[in-house]
């Protein structure tokens, strides 16, 4: 289903046409009322007036992670704040917190992106949301019970945590969706069944989950555990939050970006230089309709790959792949660069493993050392010794072909390594360099 039939389905000519006029006021607005902004464009040597064509995004410098700290709170907001009506921010763990603000046609297209996604899910004014994205400073709860709201749809604000009074919501008010980190989900299904609950009886057929790299394994294992589909939702809350792309549930293959209100590339994230369709590079975004908080080719860490060809379902937005890690959680061990998913992606692979795992990387001397903890299912730990050796045996040959590293695996039981109801920490990095 198409929640805005006009705009997701624009023939590629009339979008890059309303990108390029949208993309020389938002650099007009930036270069004109933020001085990072004009700073910026005049060591790049370029001024608004030369964007003349949608190539010429590439002549305007990168916005980083970094320029936000700088410019804490509010120095790169393009509005006075009589006109902000939310503010919103993340939690970093190093320096400030970055802070992101909308004015009200913000939160309204920020309200339309999100009913755009919980349409592609098939969802519409009929459908229960459970909504357990964390409400508060973070953009995953409001922004979608807001686009829930515009969709019509009934919501249940539930937030993250109390867990068991999740699970009596789902069983009492009969949600068909559910909305919050794939971690969470596999997290609720875990604990539904340990109250006795059959998790895979509720009425709930959706789940819009992200926030999180997952897997294509782990969407199974949901899938299979909830008796749901389970769909990816990408967004950030420097852009505007969730809703910045979705996948379709006709094709459940890729996440459409919402192209009218954002502008992607994907770039090789040494270089800077973009990288042809297809191939894994780092996103990039600038926003076109936003107004307290634009960015201009925010570098948003995330390694992806992009697909333009035509979907099934009818929209004309270029799809982005899952996001299989980030450019700056890659780890390099001994010289090669190792990203978690890639790990994560050999041990759902194989059958007895779970997708509850940590990377413990230390230095022993001068050599790195590569540490992979993974439960294994109740069925194999109750097993033969035998069976689990077989297993170690296997995790570590398959990581070793995959990635060229030595890791040392150890398998632990069920439950046993920490469970995550935000983002999921996989890394512990002792080393002292
Ligand atoms: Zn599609």
């Amino acid at each position: 289903m198409i929640f805005n039939y006009e705009f997701e389905t624009l023939p590629r000519e009339a979008l890059e046409a309303l990108q390029l006029k949208r993309l020389q006021q938002v650099a007009a607005r930036c270069y004109h009322t933020v001085s990072f902004y004009r700073k910026a464009f005049d060591n790049a040597k370029v001024k608004p007036e030369d964007i003349k064509s949608l190539d010429d995004l590439r002549r305007l410098p990168f916005t980083v992670k970094q320029d936000l700290r700088d410019n804490y709170p509010f120095g790169l907001f393009t509005v006075p704040m009589n006109n902000v009506v939310r503010l919103h921010a993340s939690t970093g763990t190093t320096g400030n917190a970055t802070v992101v603000g909308y004015t009200k046609r913000d939160i309204e297209t920020w309200a339309e992106l999100m009913a755009r996604c919980f349409s592609a899910a098939g969802l519409t004014s009929n459908d229960i949301i459970h909504n357990a994205y964390g409400y508060g400073l973070f953009t995953g709860g409001l922004g979608a019970h807001y686009g829930a709201e515009k969709l019509g749809a009934s919501v249940i604000p539930m937030s993250g945590g109390s867990t068991k009074r999740q699970i009596v919501i789902l069983q009492d008010f009969g949600p068909t969706a559910i909305c919050c980190t794939p971690s969470y989900a596999l997290f609720l299904a875990e604990a539904g069944k340990d109250m006795g609950v059959d998790m895979r009886a509720l009425k709930l057929r959706v789940g819009i989950l992200g926030a999180e790299p997952w897997s294509e394994r782990m969407r199974q294992e949901i899938e299979d555990k909830l008796n749901i589909t389970a769909l990816n939702i990408y967004g950030l809350s420097e852009i505007i939050g969730p809703g910045v792309s979705m996948e379709c549930a006709e094709a459940k293959n890729g996440m459409h970006i919402f192209e009218d209100n954002f502008i992607v590339e994907c770039i090789n994230p040494v270089s800077g230089e973009p990288v042809p369709y297809g191939q894994p590079g780092e996103l990039v975004f600038t926003t076109i309709t936003k107004e307290a908080f634009p960015l201009i080719r925010y570098r948003t860490k995330d390694m992806s790959c992009l697909h333009p060809e035509p979907c099934r379902c009818g929209r004309t937005f270029v799809k982005m792949e899952r996001v299989t890690g980030r450019s700056d959680d890659m780890l390099i061990i001994r010289g090669v660069n190792v990203y978690p998913s890639q790990i994560e992606s050999v041990l759902l692979n194989i059958e007895g493993l779970e997708p509850h795992y940590q990377l413990v990387v230390d230095r022993e001397g001068t050599l790195d050392t590569l540490e992979v903890q993974v439960e294994v299912s109740e069925k194999v730990f109750s097993d033969e010794v035998r069976i689990l050796q077989k297993l170690e045996k296997r995790l570590t040959k398959d990581i070793k072909d995959l990635l060229g590293v030595s890791a040392k695996v150890k398998l632990v039981e069920p439950k046993t390594l920490q469970r995550f109801e935000g983002k999921a920490q996989r890394v512990t990095d002792k080393r002292k360099i």
